[in-house]
């Protein structure tokens, strides 16, 4: 989603296109100019990655990693053999 700005009321439209007009002033289309979100908010929302552990069902190797491997290094089964680690004895404790 982008963010548009009326240059003249500073109304903001969200959406990939500036509106036709703006709803607040009338203003036209070209007097919007794209809204620049700040640095730090987009590199919060793509830089969050989720680590997850796999574990070999074959060997009992742990991958960490948001997927798992394509063969394990241990004993070279392939991807479809890791299951994913969950600590959920853990959080029941806290
Ligand atoms: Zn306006
Ligand atoms: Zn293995």
């Amino acid at each position: 989603m982008r963010e548009w700005e009326c240059i003249n009321c500073g109304y903001i439209h969200e959406g990939n296109e500036p509106p036709e007009e703006c709803p607040e002033c009338g203003a036209s289309r070209d007097l919007f100019t794209e809204y620049a979100i700040p640095g730090e908010v987009w590199s919060n929302f793509g830089g969050e990655e989720e680590i997850k552990e796999w574990e070999c069902i074959n060997c009992g190797y742990i991958h960490v990693s948001d997927k798992p491997p394509k063969e394990c290094p241990e004993c070279g089964a392939s991807g479809d053999q890791f299951e994913e680690f969950i600590y959920s004895e853990e959080w029941d404790d806290a």
